[in-house]
């Protein structure tokens, strides 16, 4: 909804208001926020309300460290669970520097960017249709999260009502509170593991109802003694946790990707978006897969995808053209996985289709059967190549790969690149107990 200024005081004053936070995403995908008593209503409305950034991942700028928070009126939402002071609402901003200009740190603001490059290419929405997965954990009873897993479920399982399920139903009802439009919610194919789908937005508002997403999970799993995570790969030797990603492409005469006369009813320009992605795929795994864990995930054997290859019906590959067409007609990336920033995700996406567009990049074929099942001859013969392998070698194809170092802006991708070599060293130098296992006594 687009509120005025006007509209937003007097929804502060009819439901009292006493709490405002203001959200931002760093560049790790976590959500910051800044709390104001509502007296700063006014300031915030003027873009006057400033906050130190020096302390945010990513966010450094060591000549100046005053930033300011510039509110998306059309973010405006007050959440269902208010203390016993009064109601707490929530605006997510945007970050400008004190000369006015948007902070090129924020990933939300690159999104924006993103977005006009989009539009400029004769384009006028791209719609995200998310499929985060998560897993419930209980907690001890110092609230700590453990390995244990709340149930032994499995995919689209009806157990005897358990707490899983009923905090599940409650996170669907508090979304619906929020004005999400949810869609399917389910049991995944892991024990103690759920998906929600909600309604389909474009990419701004998707990546904000991405973040929404997982606060409100979180917040409800705790209320139900439970922890959600959105780690990719929790526990080994069962299915991790992906985010696919529904996507979709419009201009003034609809849907770009429909074509009743296409091939597969595809129009020329879906081709092409296919093409970019898969030129891409692996360099943007960097960003869609952000993680050491990420790579635990992407293994043979549990539903995710290792092979850069699509399809129109198979469900292995990569990215797959589910049957839908019309106004539904979309693509849908599977490797995509909850860790993802999802601004830095979905701008990387969208570049890269849209160099597929520009460039007019047709996709190799299509491959209708069990790439697990192919040798790597096969595999070659098809032009199937890998998805990195560990993060290491996905950073590697990032810095190879101009139009996705683009996606993120300078100084994001700087950022980026700096504190992943950390966390990929810092992993590096570890000894797990696998290896001791493995060697103590055999050497
Ligand atoms: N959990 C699987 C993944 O890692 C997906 C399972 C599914 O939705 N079919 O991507
Ligand atoms: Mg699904
Ligand atoms: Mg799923
Ligand atoms: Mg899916």
């Amino acid at each position: 909804a687009a509120f005025t200024k006007d509209d937003i005081r007097q929804m502060a004053k009819d439901e009292d208001v006493k709490f405002l936070r203001l959200m931002f995403t760093d560049l790790f995908g976590t959500i910051k926020n800044v709390e104001v008593p509502i007296s700063q209503l006014g300031k915030l409305l003027d873009n006057k309300l400033m906050f130190d950034g020096s302390s945010i991942d990513g966010f450094v700028r060591i000549e100046e460290s005053d930033m300011y928070l510039y509110p998306d009126l059309s973010t405006w939402m007050i959440f269902p669970w208010s203390t016993e002071r009064g109601k707490i609402a929530r605006v997510i901003c945007e970050v400008y520097t004190p000369d006015g200009k948007p902070f090129e740190g924020d990933p939300r603001n690159n999104l924006i960017r993103v977005l006009a490059d989009m539009r400029k290419a004769g384009f006028t929405d791209f719609n995200i249709g998310p499929e985060p997965e998560f897993f419930l954990f209980k907690m001890d009873e110092n609230g700590k999260p453990t390995t244990e897993l709340n149930d032994k479920g499995s995919y689209f399982d009806m157990a005897p009502m358990d707490l899983g399920e009923n905090c599940r139903r409650e996170i669907v009802l508090t979304l619906e509170e929020m004005g999400f439009d949810v869609e399917a919610a389910h049991h995944e194919v892991a024990p103690g593991q759920h998906e929600i789908d909600f309604k389909y937005a474009d990419a701004l508002a998707a990546a904000d109802n991405i973040q929404t997403f997982k606060l409100v999970v979180k917040t409800i799993a705790r209320k139900y003694g439970l922890y959600a995570t959105f780690m990719p790969k929790p526990l080994a030797g069962i299915n991790g946790s992906g985010m696919h990603l529904n996507m979709s492409l419009f201009h003034d005469k609809g849907n770009a990707f429909y074509d009743e006369k296409g091939n597969m009813q595809l129009s020329e320009d879906a081709f092409h978006f296919l093409g970019g992605l898969l030129k891409h795929a692996r360099s943007f795994t960097a960003i869609c897969n952000p993680i050491v864990n990420s790579y635990k995930r992407l293994v043979p054997g549990y539903e995710a995808p290792v092979y850069v290859a699509w399809s129109g019906s198979n469900r292995s590959p990569l990215i797959r053209v589910p049957s839908s067409r019309g106004l539904s007609t979309r693509l849908e990336l599977r490797s995509v996985d909850p860790a993802a920033n999802p601004y830095l995700a979905i701008a990387a996406v969208l570049e890269a289709g849209l160099d597929g567009l520009r460039n007019k990049l047709a996709p190799q074929e299509a491959v209708d059967r069990n790439i697990y099942r192919m040798d790597a001859e096969e595999r070659q013969e098809n032009h199937i190549t890998n998805l990195p392998d560990t993060l290491h070698n996905a950073l590697k194809d990032l810095a190879a790969d101009e139009v996705m170092r683009n996606a993120m802006g300078h100084h994001l991708y700087q950022s980026f690149i700096e504190a992943k070599n950390l966390e990929y060293n810092s992993y590096r130098t570890q000894v797990s107990e696998w290896e001791r296992d493995q060697y103590l006594e055999l050497y």
